[in-house]
């Protein structure tokens, strides 16, 4: 089966997430443990902990359906130690968090080198950053998304993503959540009768360039990623159309159906059986149709 929601709002306490889940008619929901924008929270209280899961367990979404995002001003592949250290510290109570709410995966942005290190030193930060989280916490999988490759982000490449994952020691506990708009913004074009392009795909080399098309079509991506980095690493997705051409590199998030990538895209994904038993969660702009767009998933996925 597969579970179908959104980034939903915690304010009042995470507790209230999966109320807010239930009323939009979804079956997975993304949620913040803390506030965003800030470096710490207060820590969670012990009602707000036996609430939150009292309540998942009665309106039924198991830690598989659940997948929680990490704050905004983490960067675990920090240039300058003062960075790193700050980053590592909140990543590892977001880790913390999440164990005590009996969750299993934590989603989060690789990090960005600032222009002030290479991308092989930024990506091996990336990774002995996930040890050190790994290794003071149990039961939580460290969740990397791809990017759109704004900025100096990593992680706009299947390559980046096996590239941390290499250096990973207990690969059992990381994972990948494949943002569609990222993927298409970062030039895996999954339409493949798009005409904005030539017929042939960008050589490897050259992708790096803003505009270059790296994979094209639904099934040619998953088996770039499959080989690249390996299916079994796939632990959610973020469901988002792109405002924005494939390749450019921009982030902008489109209602499904209503952007670039369109419709037919997230039909296929829906009756693709490799996403089943993920949170396929939606980010998209517009939360007064979320109960449409996820009814519509559902329909797609042929689910009620
Ligand atoms: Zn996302
Ligand atoms: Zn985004």
């Amino acid at each position: 089966m597969k579970y179908i929601g959104a980034h939903i709002s915690a304010a009042g306490g995470v507790e209230n997430a999966p109320l807010r889940a239930q009323e939009i008619g979804a079956t997975a929901f993304a949620l913040f443990t803390k506030n965003q924008k800030q470096w710490a929270s207060p820590p969670l209280t012990q009602e707000s902990i036996e609430l939150f899961k009292q309540r998942c367990g009665q309106l039924g979404f198991p830690p598989c359906s659940i997948l929680p995002h990490d704050g905004y001003l983490i960067n675990l592949g920090h240039p300058q130690a003062e960075g790193l250290a700050r980053s590592r510290e909140s990543f590892l109570d977001e880790m913390a968090r999440c164990q005590a709410l009996g969750l299993d995966r934590l989603n989060f942005h690789p990090g960005s080198h600032l222009n002030e290190i290479s991308t092989d030193e930024c990506l091996r930060r990336i990774a002995e950053s996930i040890n050190m989280a790994l290794e003071r916490t149990s039961g939580v999988t460290a969740v990397l998304e791809n990017t759109a490759g704004q900025g100096s982000n990593l992680g706009f490449r299947f390559e980046h993503l096996a590239q941390i994952i290499d250096q990973v020691e207990d690969k059992s506990r990381v994972g990948v959540c494949i943002d569609t708009c990222h993927a298409f913004a970062a030039g895996y074009d999954w339409n493949k009768a798009s005409g904005l392009f030539a017929d042939t795909v960008e050589p490897l080399s050259d992708a790096d360039q803003k505009g270059a098309v790296v994979a094209r079509g639904l099934e040619n991506i998953i088996d770039s990623f499959d080989s690249v980095v390996g299916i079994k690493y796939l632990r959610g997705m973020h469901l988002n159309d792109a405002t924005k051409p494939a390749g450019s590199r921009v982030d902008r998030h489109a209602p499904i159906g209503k952007g670039e990538i369109g419709a037919e895209t997230f039909q296929k994904l829906m009756e693709d059986e490799r996403l089943d038993g993920i949170p396929l969660i939606l980010e998209t702009p517009e939360p007064e149709i979320w109960p449409q767009e996820i009814a519509q998933l559902k329909a797609w996925a042929n689910q009620k």
